[in-house]
């Protein structure tokens, strides 16, 4: 097949281009000092993009301007460029944020008081197949780049006029999944000359990836939230199906690996409560036998519905026995605040437009409109 010859140089060019955000400041002075200027410069890039929001290089003023033409010539900035905000009543606010190639994430803020969290996507879909929720139902497309999970925050921080205080890596995806931009993501938001956000406000939610939980201990010191649901193999298999390949005993021991050696820190255990299903005494029972000797903070979140999923939330008052029950062995028990839900921004909830490759749609009622190749 013939294709034309500019517009194949165009796709080449531009995919051979670095793209900017993708570049942490390390990465911005290697960048400047392999075009031949200094270092320092390279942190000026990074601050102009990051703490004042400007990608045209022509606005740099404090740069060269034999490095500006370099930048305009061989770099990219390629964001993620949003498309729907949709606010909720409660002051929660959920993005559409198109891709470069057409894909789409979502991105939610959530206000509290003076604090405001930003829930943040690592993937396009999720490969991961939890029964319980839709993202895992659009099926999985691609990673983010780095420079597409921070683009997020960078978009919010545009947005809300002021960086978020706090950042959960709860949106689409499995973050553990695409380690090493989500590393490089998670160090520019705690960069001083970016979102300057303290180790403690960033928090990685994972289903339970075993090797890259000991991974992420040797290069970052984040708050880690292990979504668990199960506290017995068989019904984690169900509802988690990567337990299968991860099982409960070897996730507790990476978990304790995780935060042993400060006492200050603690695993936060995600448990959404389904009525009847994982929700009974027993299954309290069973979850404080589990999580014996681990320092532990337990969020239950009533799970969220969405259309197609059989799963019904549990009754308010079942989340409130089962809490007092955990709470009376000791193990600090939230219930986690349904946020946004008539914006579909609550947990579980977020679909984005998502090509799958996973093939797992096949056969699945489609949460959103499949788009035309
Ligand atoms: N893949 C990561 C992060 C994304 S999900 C993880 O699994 O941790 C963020 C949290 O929302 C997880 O604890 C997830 O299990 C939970 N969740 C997913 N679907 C949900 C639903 N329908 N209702 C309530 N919580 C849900």
């Amino acid at each position: 097949m013939r294709t034309h010859p500019l517009s194949a140089r165009i796709v080449t060019a531009t995919a051979s281009k670095t793209d900017l955000p993708d570049l942490d400041r390390k990465g911005c002075e290697d960048l400047v000092t392999g075009m031949g200027f200094k270092g320092f410069h390279g942190r000026s890039l990074f601050k102009w993009i990051h703490k004042h929001g400007v990608v045209d290089c022509e606005a740099m003023t404090d740069l060269p301007k034999a490095l500006r033409r370099r930048l305009l010539d061989e770099t990219c900035v390629r964001l993620p460029r949003p498309i729907a905000v949709q606010p909720a009543a409660d002051g929660t606010r959920k993005w559409v944020l198109e891709l470069a190639d057409g894909q789409r994430v979502e991105t939610v803020s959530i206000p509290e008081g003076c604090r405001t969290t930003l829930c943040i996507s690592s993937q396009v879909g999720c490969s991961l197949a939890c029964s319980f929720c839709a993202t895992a139902r659009q099926g999985f497309n691609r990673n983010l780049a780095a420079g597409e999970i921070i683009g997020q925050v960078w978009h919010a921080t545009r947005a809300l006029g002021a960086a978020p205080t706090n950042i959960v890596l709860m949106g689409m995806g499995e973050p553990l999944a695409n380690f090493d931009a989500v590393v490089t993501a998670m160090g520019i938001m705690q960069d001083d000359l970016a979102y300057m956000l303290s180790k403690h406000r960033i928090t990685l939610s994972t289903s339970g990836l075993v090797p890259n939980i000991y991974r992420l201990r040797k290069v970052s010191e984040v708050a880690l939230a292990v979504s668990l649901h199960a506290a017995d193999n068989a019904l984690r298999d169900r509802l988690v199906p990567i337990n299968r390949k991860y099982p409960l005993e070897a996730l507790l021991p990476a978990c304790k690996a995780f935060v042993a050696g400060d006492k200050r820190r603690r695993i936060t255990w995600e448990y959404v409560m389904i009525d009847g299903v994982n929700d009974q005494i027993t299954h309290a029972k069973r979850l404080i036998r589990l999580l014996e000797g681990i320092p532990s903070k337990l969020n239950l979140i009533p799970f969220n519905p969405f259309p197609g999923s059989d799963f019904r939330t549990s009754p308010r008052e079942q989340v409130e026995t089962f809490r007092r029950r955990i709470l009376g062995s000791g193990i600090m028990a939230t219930t986690r605040k349904t946020r946004g839900d008539e914006i579909a921004a609550a947990c579980g909830q977020l679909v984005g437009r998502v090509r799958d490759r996973s093939r797992r749609t096949a056969g699945w009622q489609p949460v959103v409109e499949a788009t035309a190749p």
